[in-house]
């Protein structure tokens, strides 16, 4: 004990030696650096591009003068055009620390990763930079008691995540409107930093694991053309996420009329008469297959619709197929893709049998033969052993989470053991 305080005693003396040596400010300061620069070095003024703002006038305002501005933006011409400054976007002045307090260095940046630092100091010369990135892997499990948006959101994680399950990973296989209390998920994805310190959101999703209604939904992001850069994500048995459309609602039909905004009918006067959807042509009787799979949302007759089905497929898209002699599902149904859902007819208003299919997106009527819709590739088989090999520690990883229910159960037993301590 005795040997403690003498140490802390001459420590004490020793500081104060050095502040009575040095400048306070030297002595309080660590070295500060960005941009590649020792910000202590400088004084430092940093500011937004504002509204009548240019490259001259920031500097006459920090007293250069025009000869000298007009050297510097001829200089820097190759890197960085000085007219490309935009409003609201952050720059620096490094200045000398003398009574002028001279710029020595212009930094702007464009965005939060990229700067342009044009140097005057001694000789001119521009550069373009980037930040340093760092990227760090995190964990996350969750349990949904209304919407996944809300129970990331009580978790401080960026709604990207969201967007990434709900639109791009799990698109096919979950409907994320229809999630069910009690139903988990795990996620193994990256952050992304600028400078250590700045959140840039979320890089990629890595591996998950989506539980719902009891089944277990695997994702594993996969890389399947590096030269491209083109990756997918697929299950625990290389089974790609994606369920594409099926081409036609019937077989062995013809297209007979198709999406048509401008459509102009002879029999009602030349009058548009919009037609927003695809008819295929087919014999009555002739089974309606779902083009993917969903839940059935409308099932009725009504008007000139006739016979009509609607599917719900994922937050996205939605198909409709009209006309049918007979319907064969009702509201709430799960369908598989490829399952009969009814059979073409000539009900509500068709001059003919054929089933006129309606494809939605985001709540409108679209044309699926020119929608660029999700493709599905199968892994290819000399790809599909390196695949499984890829996932197999990262298929651990996520086993090895527990889900969040069963570390809330087991808070109370940490917290007694580091109470012990
Ligand atoms: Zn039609």
């Amino acid at each position: 004990m005795a040997l403690l305080a003498i140490n802390i005693f001459s420590c004490k003396e020793g500081k104060t030696e050095i502040l009575e040596n040095q400048s306070e400010e030297l002595a309080s300061f660590p070295d500060i650096y960005e941009f590649g620069f020792k910000l202590n070095d400088f004084i430092v003024k940093r500011d937004t591009i504002r509204k009548g703002d240019s490259f001259g006038e920031i500097l006459e305002r920090n007293r250069v003068g025009y000869p000298d501005i007009f050297q510097i933006a001829n200089k820097a011409r190759d890197t960085f055009d000085i007219r490309k400054l935009q409003i609201g976007k952050p720059y620096t002045l490094l200045c000398a620390k003398d009574s002028l307090e001279t710029p020595k260095t212009f930094i702007y940046q464009p965005n939060l990763e990229e700067y342009v630092v044009i140097n005057f100091s001694d000789s001119i010369h521009a550069y373009t930079s980037r930040k340093p990135i760092k990227y760090v892997e995190k964990t996350i499990t969750g349990t949904i008691t209304s919407s996944i948006s809300q129970t990331l959101d009580e978790k401080g994680i960026s709604p990207m995540l969201t967007n990434l399950l709900a639109d791009q990973i799990y698109a096919w296989t979950i409907d994320f409107n229809r999630l069910q209390p009690g139903d988990r998920f795990k996620v193994i994805y990256t952050d992304k930093y600028i400078d250590d310190t700045i959140y840039a959101g979320i890089k990629e999703v890595k591996a998950t694991i989506f539980e719902h209604k009891k089944e277990s939904f695997y994702a594993f992001k996969f890389v399947t053309d590096s030269v491209k850069g083109s990756y997918d994500y697929f299950d625990e048995k290389a089974k790609n996420q994606k369920r594409p459309f099926l081409k036609a609602p019937v077989q062995f039909s013809r297209i007979s009329s198709r999406y048509n905004l401008n459509r102009r009918i002879a029999y009602y006067g030349f009058a548009l008469r919009p037609h927003k959807g695809t008819d295929f042509a087919a014999a009555v009787g002739t089974p309606i297959m779902a083009t993917a799979s969903g839940i059935v949302t409308e099932s009725k007759y009504k008007g000139g619709n006739g016979n009509y089905v609607k599917i719900r497929h994922n937050s996205t898209y939605e198909t409709q197929y009209l006309h049918m002699q007979k319907r064969k599902v009702k509201v709430g149904d799960h369908v598989k893709q490829g399952e009969i859902i009814g059979w073409v007819g000539m009900t509500g208003n068709t001059g003919g049998p054929h089933v006129c299919y309606r494809f939605w997106k985001n709540g409108k009527q679209v044309d699926p033969l020119k929608e660029k819709l999700p493709q599905s590739e199968p892994i290819s088989e000399n790809l599909k052993g390196k695949y499984l090999t890829f996932i197999k520690p990262l298929k651990e990883q996520l086993d090895t989470i527990p889900f969040e229910k069963e570390v809330s159960d087991e808070k109370p037993k940490d917290n007694l053991i580091s109470l012990n301590h």
